[in-house]
């Protein structure tokens, strides 16, 4: 293993942040796989999972299983990490100017789809190379100013040329779930069963520009643009879910460790016995077909199910109680699904999101991702 630490620039003067990057396997090896933690620097999961899986990644290196390229970053957000305010740690929003820092990421195919054009051919194995190279090329050559924008080129450069990109979030109150790309689906199936994932949710373009979608989507573009050349979709992107914030402990993350090392011997990057897979908890479903209910007045949040669970229309999920009026608001689910994800936080203001059910009929359109 080796360890770089790289400065982030755009910080004031007299400050400095760096970003600590972890090697495994030889560089150029494939396949390749990044993984990162912490984008929304609040979110600690999969911080300890990122430890947990340092340590059995040096255990496959020493014993010299590792044949391809593995890369870690444990902390992918040390700009949000330093985003205390009064007791809080707000890392989930530049505090700078507001943007989500898993929001934004640039959209590459355009960017290269000039480039590559001269040079692609009836060679996948070519075409992939040729467009990994622009898409480095390009990423390297848009301003940053920020240090969010900074640090945003930063993991792109790292993760853009992998194989499989494992970004590692968690929800306020959550199950294990994933978000990837439509067509990747069948590919994230052994990871949704590895780590037990009861909604692996798709969309083509979520419209909020998040770190997988950067990743992977310039391939899909890319091949709808040129028909007539073969595209690889040669990046295979997860937003890996892990629960809630607070559902921390070793017993957790070395199980979910594991199931990452698991996934990595099935993409051909350790050489070691592959994993047995679990019968698998969830179908694919699309993320327009996700429920959302609202706190339709601001109170007191009281929750009536937990996640993982399935609900049906018309189960009461949550109430909100105004405990000056007395008034009580019902949220009950319209459709049929799995409850994923839940709002923590138990005073909530009028308009916040409280629940998230992967179901089959909610058919939203326009932004699927909150901002
Ligand atoms: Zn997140």
């Amino acid at each position: 293993m080796t360890t770089e630490v790289l400065p982030i620039g755009g910080t004031a003067p007299g400050t400095a942040q760096t970003l600590t990057v972890r090697r495994f396997g030889r560089p150029g090896a494939r396949p390749k796989i990044y993984v990162q933690a912490g984008l929304h620097a609040d979110e600690p999961p999969g911080m300890l999972v990122a430890h947990h899986l340092t340590r059995l990644l040096q255990a496959h290196a020493d014993a010299g299983r590792i044949t391809g390229e593995i890369i870690v970053v444990p902390l992918a957000n040390p700009i949000g990490l330093s985003q205390r305010v009064m007791g809080s740690l707000l890392g989930r929003f530049d505090l700078a100017n507001g943007i989500n820092f898993n929001r934004g990421f640039p959209t590459l195919a355009n960017a290269v789809a000039s480039d590559v054009a001269v040079g692609l051919t009836e060679d996948p194995a070519a075409n992939t190379a040729l467009i990994r190279a622009a898409l480095l090329q390009a990423n390297a050559s848009f301003s940053a100013n920020t240090p969010a924008e900074h640090l945003k080129r930063m993991l792109l450069a790292l993760a853009l040329d992998a194989d499989l990109v494992l970004d590692l979030h968690c929800e306020n109150l959550g199950a294990v779930h994933l978000y990837t790309l439509t067509p990747l689906a069948d590919r994230c199936l052994p990871l949704a069963a590895l780590l037990d994932a009861k909604a692996l949710l798709l969309a083509s373009d979520s419209g909020g520009q998040p770190f997988d979608e950067a990743c992977s989507r310039p391939w899909l573009d890319l091949e709808r643009q040129f028909l007539f050349h073969p595209i690889p979709l040669a990046c295979c992107s997860v937003t890996v879910e892990l629960r809630g914030e607070a559902d921390v402990s070793h017993a957790l993350a070395t199980g979910d460790a594991e199931a990452l090392i698991g996934s990595m011997i099935l993409a051909g990057v350790i050489d070691a016995p592959a994993p047995t897979l679990p019968a698998a908890r969830c179908a694919p479903t699309n993320l327009a077909d996700v429920e959302l209910l609202y706190a339709p007045m601001p109170g007191v949040l009281v929750l009536h199910r937990t996640v993982g669970e399935s609900v049906a229309p018309g189960d009461l999920v949550a109430e909100i109680i105004n405990p000056v009026s007395g008034k009580v608001a019902d949220l009950r689910p319209r459709h049929a699904g799995v409850l994923f994800a839940q709002e923590s936080v138990r005073s909530v203001a009028a308009g916040r999101s409280v629940a998230k059910i992967a179901g089959t009929e909610a058919g939203r359109s326009g932004l699927l991702i909150g901002a």
